[in-house]
């Protein structure tokens, strides 16, 4: 069998937004399990639309999130170059093979006569006037200099129809295509035509895309055919909604793979939920890694319907990653996030990241749970009621005092040692555990919420340090 070879296209328009990346992500997915090549291929066809050190960001993004390819401009590979721009010379040779094959023709019409085109409602249709154009009078005003686009020659009637894999039978009338620009005055070519050059001699087998060019494959088709090329297997992608009626896009600046690396989520994480908008594994698996992913990935798992971006989700399973990871992965994975603390280079974060680790689901969440270890201010006194641990301020001034006498007097001072002192004064009180702990942990941690419990803090904290907060505390109860 022909070794599968699948691309990523992206056009260098500004960042690599979430759809964009889950295209790639399919194409990746899909090659590698089949033992194939995954190549990177940048259309910069469109100037104007061209946005400086987009190409970078993609490169960054690509090879950050995993999703690595085997041939691209910057790794290089035997089908270059990859980037369009570079390529000028292919396209206008392979025009000029369409047009001598029929499938394509000079067109010199003036931009006022392309407007004088225009409809009722201001559409232009282009009405194949070049086309009757002799041999001879196109010659003539080549060799005049006249300026000229390359159009593509549409059948005028009859129905295309291709298979994709996950859309099914596709048909499209001839009579709604119009005889498209394929290379422009500047001579650069346009996406429909490039496309179809680049996959034919990138020997690309699967064409993996957005859904926005299902109905534009029966013109690539057209051009395979009068080639006589092989065309290639079409697997078009239901796009990713922002709610029910608006597509995620990145020209409305919804967030990119950057953004939300930024904003601490776990990038294993983010490529995982991307995989799982518009497809899914035949189990009920949610949490699976890119070598997972690569292993179970089939194209029967792919929805035709959209799928809505849930960033909830997205950051539960962010969470679910913190989760499995050992406390020194932790430590390493969020060292921005640690550094962005107060307790950084103070404490052992090892021993933080154990507290931290079921408790945040963003790294960026780490900061605000832990900077309580240094600093310590004047609190709400409410933070001492809780209606589940049937405790309030009142309970805590009875409670904190003898608390602190007996944390004084430990011989060692220990998560034991702590927590068998606690419960010893819970009995001897005979009131409930809530009411001694959630007091305590609030009296030294100042917070509503800690990463970790009584115990955990006061070691962190350090004897010295729990009982000045103790004292601190008391006298704040009793002002
Ligand atoms: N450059 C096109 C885009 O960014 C790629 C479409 C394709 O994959 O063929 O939408």
């Amino acid at each position: 069998m022909e070794k599968v070879r699948t691309r990523f296209a992206p056009s260098p328009t500004g960042y690599l937004h979430i759809g964009g990346l889950r295209t790639a992500l399919y194409g990746y997915l899909y090659s590698k399990s089949h033992g194939g090549d995954f190549i990177l291929r940048i259309e910069d066809t469109d100037t104007a639309r061209y946005v400086d050190g987009s190409v970078q960001i993609i490169y960054d993004t690509m090879r950050d999130s995993g999703i690595m390819y085997d041939e691209g401009p910057d790794v290089g590979g035997n089908y270059g170059p990859y980037v369009q721009s570079e390529r000028k010379d292919i396209y206008t040779e392979y025009a000029k093979k369409l047009v001598e094959l029929g499938g394509a023709y000079y067109c010199f019409c003036t931009p006022e006569r392309i407007a004088s085109l225009k409809d009722g409602e201001g559409n232009v249709r282009y009405d194949k006037h070049c086309l009757n154009l002799t041999k001879e009078e196109i010659q003539a005003k080549l060799d005049a200099g006249e300026p000229y686009v390359i159009r593509q020659n549409i059948p005028k009637e009859g129905v295309s129809s291709y298979h994709d894999l996950v859309y099914g039978e596709i048909s499209v009338d001839y009579k709604d295509i119009e005889d498209g620009i394929l290379i422009k005055s500047d001579g650069m070519p346009t996406y429909n035509f490039a496309n179809v050059i680049d996959d034919h001699l990138m020997n690309i087998t699967h064409v993996i895309r957005g859904n926005e060019y299902l109905s534009s494959t029966p013109k690539y088709n057209l051009m395979y055919d009068a080639f006589g090329w092989e065309r290639p297997v079409y697997i078009h992608l239901p796009p990713i909604m922002k709610d029910a009626t608006r597509k995620l896009s990145k020209r409305h600046g919804d967030a990119s793979y950057e953004d939300f690396v930024n904003k601490g989520y776990v990038k294993e994480a983010i490529v995982n939920y991307i995989a799982l908008l518009g497809w899914s594994p035949s189990t009920n698996d949610e949490k699976m890694s890119l070598t997972e992913l690569t292993e179970r990935f089939s194209l029967e798992g792919i929805s035709k319907s959209s799928s809505i971006f849930d960033e909830a989700k997205m950051r539960w399973l962010s969470g679910e990653y913190i989760k499995a990871m050992t406390d020194e992965e932790l430590v390493e994975k969020a060292d921005k996030f640690f550094k962005m603390s107060k307790v950084y280079g103070k404490y052992d974060l090892k021993k933080i990241a154990s507290l931290l680790k079921t408790r945040i689901e963003i790294y960026s969440e780490i900061p605000e749970k832990i900077n309580f270890l240094e600093e310590f201010e004047r609190y709400d006194l409410s933070l001492y009621t809780h209606k589940k641990m049937k405790t309030d301020a009142d309970i805590a001034r009875t409670v904190l005092p003898l608390a602190r006498e007996r944390i004084a007097n430990l011989a060692e001072f220990t998560f034991d040692s702590v927590h068998d002192c606690l419960m010893q004064l819970v009995q001897d009180l005979g009131v409930k555990n809530g009411q001694v702990f959630w007091c305590v942990r609030v009296a030294i941690s100042g917070k509503e919420s800690t990463a970790g419990g009584v115990m955990e803090i006061a070691e962190l904290l350090g004897k010295e340090e729990t009982l000045r907060r103790l004292d601190y505390s008391i006298a704040l109860l009793n002002e």
